[in-house]
């Protein structure tokens, strides 16, 4: 009988959120790291100015120094009455890298008194091996943003957010079902589809 050996995916990134989720929707055929299982790697500076800029540096970045296939994902928040802010720039929004809590009072601030409240969650993809891209994915979910935090589940702007079609936000409704609709979901189905053909 032969036995099945996961293929190793690495994810890059350092953000346990993501890999939460990442890993909860690959399924047994991946064995899903991400770069805190390498030390040694260096932080990766995300100077793009697209989703896909910085997916690309990531995921070339690492895979230049790694074996095996690596993952990025370049994600954010654009609100239409901000012009598509905070966009690429949604993890420091607030002035402080990866501080939720600040970017959700700075987005609440900036959305005070405003009517049209219209927004979408993007996430890029990148797969890369040997440093070069083999790759990429988009997704997107739409929906609304909301005038205080609701809900403790999810991380980031989810506490804000309620996805078109429901009335509770991404926060309230959890990973379970964040994972069945998410923009990060919508592109790691693509990725998995493209895996599945080739690995
Ligand atoms: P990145 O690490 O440069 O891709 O920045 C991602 C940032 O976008 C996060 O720090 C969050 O602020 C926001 N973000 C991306 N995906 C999500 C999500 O699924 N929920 C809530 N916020 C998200």
């Amino acid at each position: 009988m032969a036995v099945h050996t996961p293929q190793r995916l690495i994810l890059a990134t350092r953000n346990v959120h993501k890999t939460a989720e990442i890993r909860a929707m690959i399924g047994e055929r991946f064995e899903v790291m991400d770069v805190t299982a390498f030390p040694e790697l260096p932080e990766i500076e995300e100077t793009g100015t697209t989703f896909l800029e910085n997916a690309r540096l990531k995921a070339e970045g690492i895979s230049r120094r790694v074996e095996g296939w690596v993952l990025s994902d370049d994600s954010g928040l654009e609100v239409d009455a901000l012009g598509g802010a905070p966009g690429v720039w949604s993890s420091s929004y607030g002035g402080e890298e990866g501080n939720h809590a600040k970017n959700n009072t700075r987005l609440l601030a900036e959305m005070a008194g405003k009517a049209d409240r219209t927004a979408r969650f993007r996430c890029t993809m990148v797969l890369a091996q040997g440093g070069a891209e083999q790759a990429n994915f988009s997704g997107t979910v739409e929906g609304q943003l909301v005038e205080s935090l609701h809900g403790a589940g999810g991380f980031g702007y989810d506490p804000l957010f309620i996805p078109t079609g429901y009335d509770q936000t991404f926060a309230e409704l959890g990973n379970a079902v964040k994972n069945t609709l998410s923009h990060r979901s919508r592109a790691l189905q693509q990725v998995i589809f493209y895996l599945e053909k080739i690995v």
